[in-house]
């Protein structure tokens, strides 16, 4: 569905990603992990033509996206969550999530998919008419993802979901990634410095160091892997 192939992304002289190689199947949730500078946020990036590479090729659903404005690559079905969240703090809930629709004008099936938001987050349903700044960080986080939901996507883009949340919520979250992967059928990638959680909830992962990505396999391997356990899952 979507495949990076050798990208190459600079922030003015500085290399951020070298040579990046990473596939997401239909249907798979994915995640990319690493430590703090590894270069995951710039992946997330270039995929959504933000940063474009400046070499490499990146496909989705047999299309060259590279080069690609975002909002063009938002219209071809591929949403990102921000890291940070970046939720309309002086709009309600409900107009946040109308924002997440603005590429669409079937009344119907914004009604339908607002009322399936609410099902799935009940907290955003009784906050509906409060302001979106007024939410706490997790409720924001399901906000996020929610208003992300309202445009269809069929690749969801996720920087960061645990970011700042406690425990409890963040593996509330995580519950709710894996829903809509299965309810919903959204292809999920997910970028997370909490290695052991994404490990638990993708199907297979990728490990980026210093802008390369150096370990790849199925998520159960990967969490078993005594290397990774001691870099990254601090087991
Ligand atoms: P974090 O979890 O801290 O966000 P990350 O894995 O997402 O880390 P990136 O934010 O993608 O990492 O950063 C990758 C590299 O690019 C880092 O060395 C970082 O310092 C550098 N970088 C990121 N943004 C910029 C920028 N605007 N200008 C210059 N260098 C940048």
């Amino acid at each position: 569905m979507l495949e990076l192939r050798d990208i190459d992304v600079f922030y003015g002289n500085i290399q951020a990603l070298h040579g990046v190689t990473l596939r997401v199947d239909q249907g798979e949730i994915i995640t990319l992990i690493g430590a703090n500078g590894a270069g995951k946020s710039t992946t997330l990036m270039a995929i959504s033509g933000i940063i474009p590479p400046r070499r490499g090729s990146i496909r989705f659903e047999n299309g060259e996206i590279a080069g690609l404005a975002a909002d063009a690559i938002v219209k071809r079905g591929l949403c990102q969550v921000p890291e940070g969240r970046h939720i309309f703090p002086d709009l309600s809930v409900a107009e946040n999530l109308d924002m997440g629709a603005f590429l669409r004008n079937d009344s119907r099936g914004i009604h339908a998919d607002r009322e399936m938001v609410y099902q799935m987050f009940p907290i955003l349903a009784r906050r509906r008419n409060q302001p979106g700044g007024t939410l706490s960080g997790g409720e924001q986080q399901m906000l996020a993802i929610s208003r992300a939901l309202m445009a269809r996507p069929r690749l969801l883009l996720l920087d960061e979901p645990s970011m700042g949340l406690a425990p409890l919520v963040t593996r509330q979250i995580f519950d709710i990634i894996q829903t809509i992967n299965k309810e919903r059928h959204t292809t999920i990638f997910l970028v997370e410095q909490n290695a052991n959680l994404a490990l638990q909830v993708a199907h297979r992962g990728y490990v980026l160091e210093n802008g390369r990505v150096v370990m790849q396999g199925q998520a159960a391997a990967l969490r078993s892997d005594a290397a990774l356990q001691k870099a990254y899952l601090g087991i």
